[in-house]
């Protein structure tokens, strides 16, 4: 983290940490070790639990987190648990001082992005919507990239403790404009894993080796994040999950969340966007099934199924 933030923000900076997950945890983790006092609440123990044994003070409610603070983070899975947490007379919004800044880390639709920072508002609250990408290596590692929507001087307020948790943070735009980063950077990640994991597949029905098209494409105009650093085959890049039976990663039940949210934008923008919404189609259904709590590269496993169900009923097999 740059030094001058740290001198900068330290010091008397209380900050409520609501929803210490997979992500929440590690990232609480980092900003008690940058020197803030964290305030936690989780709804499960084993969590809550994690977190104190990290050096997080923890609440008995969210409520009572909120009202201490300075700066309240909330990290939970959807929009619907981030506008619940907000709302209610017991809800964060209620329990805050005027003023607190609200940092809304959480994956969710830009829509909900927007009505949250409008709650915010009219409350007398700040807030920002900073959204990341990294998963669970980069948030124990403190090097998420973070996608950041609201006004300017909201972010630098912000800015000093996204640069604890994450290395890479962008000032998107105003209100939802991180989460419609995230939202059109993830479209674009799932697209390019189907893409892929059809060429791999396609590759093998024609004789060549994996190594052999990873060797070509790699270097050439098919080169891509999904193909260099997350490969869907074994070998070609030792440290992407198919190399560890597709543990995740970037499990495939969050792929369908985001594609679903990229969707929802599509939808309500009226953009024609074929391949993103057939990816969300066919991350949905992947993540029916095991795929849910695979890596989603894992995708190329039911490519393969299924290529080899259609050649065998036209007699190629
Ligand atoms: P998680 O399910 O591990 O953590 C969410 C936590 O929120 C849980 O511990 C849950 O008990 C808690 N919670 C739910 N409702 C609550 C409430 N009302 N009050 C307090 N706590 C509550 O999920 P995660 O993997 O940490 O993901 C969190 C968000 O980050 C999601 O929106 C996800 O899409 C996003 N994200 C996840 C990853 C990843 O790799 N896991 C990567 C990027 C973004």
């Amino acid at each position: 983290m740059d030094r001058r933030h740290q001198e900068r923000s330290m010091p008397n900076t209380t900050i409520a940490f609501i929803g210490l997950g997979h992500m929440g945890g590690p990232m609480a983790a980092n900003l008690v070790r940058a020197g803030y006092s964290l305030l936690g609440f989780d709804l499960v123990p084993a969590a809550a639990r994690q977190a104190g044994a990290n050096g997080v003070t923890m609440a008995a409610s969210a409520a009572e987190a909120a009202a201490a603070a300075d700066v309240v983070i909330t990290m939970l899975p959807a929009g619907e648990h981030v506008l619940a947490a907000y709302l209610g007379d017991d809800g964060l919004i209620a329990a805050a001082k005027p003023g607190t800044l609200f940092i809304e880390s959480s994956t969710i639709a830009v829509d909900d992005a927007r009505a949250a920072h409008e709650l915010l508002r009219a409350a007398g609250h700040r807030g920002v919507d900073a959204p990341v990408s990294g998963g669970v290596v980069g948030a124990e590692a403190g090097t998420l990239t973070i996608m950041v929507g609201g006004e300017a001087d909201d972010f630098v307020a912000a800015e000093a403790i996204l640069h604890v948790v994450g290395t890479r943070v962008v000032h998107c735009g105003g209100p939802g404009a991180g989460q419609a980063a995230k939202v059109c950077n993830n479209m674009i990640l799932g697209v390019s894993m189907i893409a892929v994991s059809e060429a791999f597949v396609l590759g093998e029905a024609l004789g060549l080796t994996n190594q052999a098209l990873f060797d070509v494409a790699a270097h050439a105009s098919g080169q891509c994040w999904a193909l260099t650093t997350n490969c869907p085959v074994p070998g070609p890049v030792p440290a992407s999950p198919a190399n560890r039976a597709y543990q995740p990663g970037f499990a495939g039940a969050l792929m369908a969340k985001d594609l679903g949210l990229a969707a929802r934008a599509v939808e309500s923008t009226g953009v024609v966007a074929e391949l993103g919404s057939r990816a969300e189609e066919i991350y949905r259904r992947f993540a029916d099934g095991p795929g849910a709590a695979q890596d989603f590269s894992a995708i190329i496993e039911e490519i393969r199924a299924r290529s080899a169900v259609n050649s065998e009923s036209k007699g190629l097999a």
